[in-house]
């Protein structure tokens, strides 16, 4: 064996009902699709990337030295009610590296195959969500929003049978941590308090070592948590399932589902197939993220020695989120207009400005990214309230150093846009991967103009083009 991943798998220390040990399930016929080799590097990965060892690695039918392959237990609320059982009902955590940075990182294998936690499911995953969690993952990187990243695609050479037969493929993710708010619910729900702090501690250590105390945790993951929604919002991003198993403690964005970018921008949008009520539309994000912290808050009141006293605590914090959500928005858009310490009448100009988006239809990415560029009024087709409003918005900033730096570099160019997503998808069906690695390559680089054979990547779709609805893919 040529690879070698420095694994030290502190979760496989833990105690011994927090995870189920299993490995992953071989498949017939691995064939390496892509694999992210700078962030290999940043892993301490050593391999001579012979493609039919990684392949083989990433696809679970070998076990590198050094893996202590387990299946995480959690629950969570989704769509609001609660599963006292969900767990990585298709995914194996090999294990975990220190990276060269001196980061913790969890190496997992999603779609390895069934595990205890897998219900009625089959335990894969087919090419398309594989895919499209790989590229939209490492967009958002690129875009510097905390996200897990994408390591390796595997096709496994097997059918997977969804409403019909679909190519069948393994994602190998990394991510600061698989602890999500579900994880906290799992054990809490079980009156497990011993399971409970040694999570805690786990957490702690590794996420949060200045917090002193659960509350203090509640607290940064609040910052953590408001900031990231903000930074979503701010690039028209769309999780699509924000369940509470699906909030990562460390912060990242994870689990991409159905997830999705807005190409005109409208605040109820919803992609998502089954998300019928627009539960987790584009602005109920800023809302959901603060009901899914309280069910984290419920979680950690057993730990507390005097529970009263943090159920009031906890709800105060709780309670002051809305507000930490909105400062952290408003903070993203106005860098996306190029103020860098907000006034008295910023709130306003920047709300405006989304609304006459609204009234226009405006595609979200083109309009900021113009306005970049100094105007936005072909976006509009009844310029004279945007003109009114352009007016406003160059007085104000004229005493901005630096605007246009600051709104390139908060306005991306080029988004994985979803009628380009699809067409990468059905390509990859057929077999052709071009399309995929056409647009990974683009969107490592978002926030610069693309290059003149990539400037179709930021065109808007056309209305045949347009897509309405995404799909978890599980
Ligand atoms: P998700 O909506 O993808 O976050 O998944 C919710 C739950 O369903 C998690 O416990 C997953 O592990 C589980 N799950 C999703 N797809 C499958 C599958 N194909 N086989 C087994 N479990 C699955
Ligand atoms: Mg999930």
């Amino acid at each position: 064996m040529t690879l070698t991943i420095p694994f030290d798998n502190s979760y496989a220390r833990l105690p011994a009902h927090l995870y189920s040990r299993q490995a992953p399930v071989p498949v017939t016929a691995p064939v390496l699709l892509a694999f992210n080799d700078a962030l290999a590097h940043e892993l301490g990965i050593e391999t001579d990337r012979d493609a039919d060892e990684l392949a083989a690695i990433f696809a679970g039918n070998r076990l590198p030295e050094g893996a202590a392959p387990l299946a995480q237990a959690y629950a969570g609320h989704q769509f609001g009610g609660f599963n006292p059982q969900l767990g990585d009902g298709r995914a194996i955590l090999l294990g975990e590296v220190v990276d060269r940075a001196g980061n913790r990182r969890d190496i997992q294998i999603k779609g390895a195959g069934r595990t205890p936690y897998s219900r009625m499911g089959d335990g894969r995953a087919w090419l398309g969500p594989v895919l499209r969690e790989y590229l939209l993952s490492e967009a958002m990187h690129a875009m510097g929003i905390p996200t897990t990243r994408a390591l390796a695609a595997v096709a496994t050479g097997e059918d997977v049978y969804r409403d019909t037969a679909l190519p069948g493929a393994t994602l190998a993710r990394v991510a600061a941590s698989h602890i999500r708010v579900g994880t906290f619910q799992y054990f809490a729900a079980r009156q497990d308090i011993a399971a409970l702090r040694a999570l805690y501690d786990h957490t702690r250590a590794r996420h949060f070592p200045d917090a002193g105390s659960p509350g203090e945790m509640l607290d940064q993951v609040i910052a953590a948590q408001a900031d990231l929604v903000a930074a979503w919002m701010s690039v028209g991003f769309i999780h699509g399932v924000m369940n509470t198993d699906n909030t990562a403690l460390s912060g990242e964005t994870i689990d991409y589902g159905p997830a999705a970018f807005m190409d005109t921008y409208h605040p109820v949008t919803v992609y998502s197939s089954i998300d019928r009520h627009g539960r987790y539309s584009y602005d109920n994000q800023a809302r959901v993220i603060v009901w899914n912290v309280a069910q984290l808050a419920g979680a950690l009141v057993p730990l507390m020695p005097d529970q009263d006293a943090a159920i009031a605590a906890f709800t105060e914090m709780v309670n002051a989120m809305p507000d930490r959500v909105e400062a952290a928005r408003l903070r993203r858009f106005a860098a996306k207009i190029g103020i860098a310490e907000m006034r008295d009448g910023d709130a306003a100009l920047i709300d405006e400005l989304l609304a006459l988006m609204v009234a226009g239809s405006a595609d979200f990415t083109n309009t900021f990214r113009d306005l970049a560029h100094g105007d936005a009024r072909a976006h509009f087709p009844d310029p004279a309230g945007y003109d009114r409003w352009h007016a406003r918005w160059q007085a104000r900033i004229a005493t901005e150093r630096d605007a246009k730096m600051r709104m390139l570099a908060a306005n991306p160019a080029l988004i994985p846009r979803n009628h380009r997503v699809e067409a990468m998808i059905a390509a990859a069906v057929a077999g052709d991967m071009d399309p995929f690695h056409r647009l990974l390559s683009a969107l490592s680089a978002p926030f610069d103009d693309p290059a003149p054979e990539n400037r179709d990547l930021a065109a808007p779709p056309q209305p045949q083009e347009v897509v309405r609805e995404t799909f978890c893919g599980t």
